[in-house]
Order: structure tokens, then C-alpha cells, then sequence
């Protein structure tokens, strides 16, 4: 349940998946589904104190990512501004804590936020929602995906696996233009570790 992904990065499947990385500053990348919050409350403490961490990023908004941020009482959390945007005018789309929605800021490519955090490579990826994003560290050569992408070959469609573009904030087009993006990184790098946001299609 909790796998080590790489020197400091560890993982934490909660329906989606939970990503920790034990940086200067403490990161969790989603939250997992609060279905699965008796599994992150028993595992996840093994590893870092709860109170520890510093930062939550969402890769997007949708509610099986999102669960159980109370758990994480000293976090600033952190999402694109259009996702913030769009889950702001459609409450409906999201099971976020109200409270935690409005004070959620703003990540953006240019880090602007994320000062002790330049490590973490924000790319805009439009698609499974207009506001997902994906994370790239190019130190340990983990790219994290989110709903974007679970695997396959981009270039040649053969096992592809992405994410649903069928919601009212999704955008066909778009997605096509990010999975390009992700195919620069993984092509322009050996042995690139991807880290989904959920299990699906073999990908583990
Ligand atoms: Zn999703």
C-alpha cells in the first residue's frame, strides 16, 4: 500500500493516489479519496507526522483526489487557477471543503507561490479538466501525471491510457496539445518514472 518510489518520494494508494515527498518543505501531491481516510490515517503516519506537512498540491479537483485534508492541519494547498476558478462557479463539481476551496492559492508555472519548491516543475495540462496539472521532477526523473496520463505510447496510440475527457469541464482538443507536452518530457529523458493518479491499464 505504501511504496517507495524513489529516494525521498513515496506512495500511498487511496483510490487515487497520494504522493509524498519528503523535500525541505514537506509535499503531498492529492489526497486520496475520503473513503480510504482510515488507510491514509494508519500508513501515512509510519512515514511523516501529519502536522509536518507544509504543502498540498492538487493535480485537479475532482472529489477522488481531494479527500481528507483536514488530516493535514498546517498545509497551505495549492491548485491551477483555472481548476480554482472553475470548481468556484461549480460548487456542484467537487466535494472540497468550502473553507478550504477559498483559501486555496494559485499555482502556476512560474512557481510564484512555491518559493523553497523550485525543484518541482509545474506543467499546465488541460484536458481531464481545464485546470489539471502534472508535476516534473527532473531530479529523480519522476513525472507525476494526475488523470492525464496513465500509460502507454502517445506517439503511436498502442496500450494509450488517459484520462476521461467526457466531463462538462474537459476539453478533447486540449488534452491532445498536453499529452504532446508530457511525450517532450518522457521522450527527452531515460527511464522517466510516472506516477498516476490512479493504477489503471497495467500502470503501477
Ligand atoms: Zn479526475
Amino acid at each position: 500500500m505504501l511504496k517507495k518510489i524513489a529516494d525521498k518520494i513515496w506512495k500511498l494508494g487511496l483510490d487515487s493516489n497520494l504522493y509524498f515527498l519528503d523535500f525541505d518543505q514537506k509535499i503531498i501531491i492529492d489526497t486520496g479519496n475520503r473513503m480510504k481516510a482510515n488507510v491514509l490515517k494508519l500508513l501515512l503516519p509510519k512515514i511523516v507526522l501529519l502536522e509536518k506537512i507544509d504543502k498540498v498540491i492538487f493535480t485537479h479537483l475532482h472529489y477522488d483526489h481531494i479527500g481528507n485534508t483536514d488530516m493535514f492541519p498546517n498545509a497551505e494547498f495549492f491548485a491551477s487557477k483555472q481548476e480554482i476558478k472553475d470548481f468556484k462557479e461549480n460548487p456542484e463539481f467537487t466535494v472540497l471543503d468550502a473553507e478550504i476551496l477559498a483559501r486555496m492559492k494559485f499555482l502556476d508555472e512560474k512557481l510564484k507561490p512555491l518559493v523553497n519548491m523550485n525543484c518541482l516543475q509545474i506543467i499546465n495540462t488541460p484536458g481531464h479538466t481545464r485546470g489539471s496539472v502534472c508535476l516534473w521532477y527532473e531530479k529523480a526523473k519522476v513525472l507525476f501525471t494526475g488523470d492525464t496520463y496513465f500509460g502507454g505510447n502517445i506517439e503511436t496510440g498502442i496500450d494509450l491510457c488517459v484520462g476521461r475527457t467526457d466531463f462538462p469541464n474537459s476539453d478533447d482538443e486540449e488534452m491532445k496539445k498536453s499529452l504532446t507536452k508530457l511525450k517532450k518530457i518522457i521522450d527527452g529523458n531515460n527511464d522517466v518514472i510516472i506516477c498516476s493518479g490512479h493504477d489503471y491499464c497495467g500502470a503501477d
